[in-house]
């Protein structure tokens, strides 16, 4: 008879963890669309970051730093055109992503740059224009992770320091396959 208790107990646990994993499946899929393999490319950024573009603009403001938003959705031709400087077209190697390959391409992604006092655009990423000791590239930097953005800046291999992105959990091959992210994520 113990023997049977445990057995039967062992089976609700197991039950119990089954039902937890689709639960979270479930969650998984609220936070994605599948729109299928010809999706359409967003003509704009996805609202959220649309949305916390306009934050980091404000909250940069408020130490005296202007931002200034250099480049957000992208087509795949503007993404080829990129992906040949620096390769069969002059000028340095400026992306490592083809077109639809970039989260550019799908709405996902700001690159931004910094205007000195003069009203000039600067990728200057020492200047301290607010004058606190910290350079103000680094300074968006932060505060856009705060926001929820990936830098550019952190990747290990091939250093983006203009770039920002939100990726949703979303990989490229699955953004290539036709998932979004739904765009009734709840706001952090
Ligand atoms: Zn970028």
């Amino acid at each position: 008879m113990k023997g049977f208790n445990t057995l039967i107990t062992w089976m609700f646990i197991i039950l119990f963890v089954i039902t937890l994993f689709f639960l979270y499946n479930q969650l998984e899929d609220d936070r994605h669309v599948y729109l299928g393999e010809d999706a359409p490319l967003p003509s704009e950024l996805h609202p959220i970051v649309e949305d916390r573009k306009n934050i980091l603009i404000e909250e940069a403001a408020a130490i005296n730093i202007d931002v200034f938003i250099t480049e957000g959705n992208r087509s795949i031709e503007r993404q080829n055109q990129l992906y040949e400087q620096g390769r069969s077209k002059e000028g340095n190697i400026v992306t490592h992503a083809r077109g639809g390959e970039s989260y550019h391409n799908y709405g996902l992604a700001i690159d931004y740059a910094l205007r000195n006092e003069a009203g000039e655009i600067i990728w200057d990423i020492h200047y301290d224009g607010n004058h606190n000791g910290q350079p103000d590239w680094f300074e968006v930097a932060d505060i856009a992770k705060d926001l929820g953005f990936e830098w550019g800046g952190d990747w290990r291999n091939f250093k983006d320091y203009p770039h920002l992105q939100m990726t949703f959990d979303l990989s490229i091959r699955q953004l290539q396959k036709g998932f979004r992210p739904s765009e009734a994520i709840p706001e952090s």
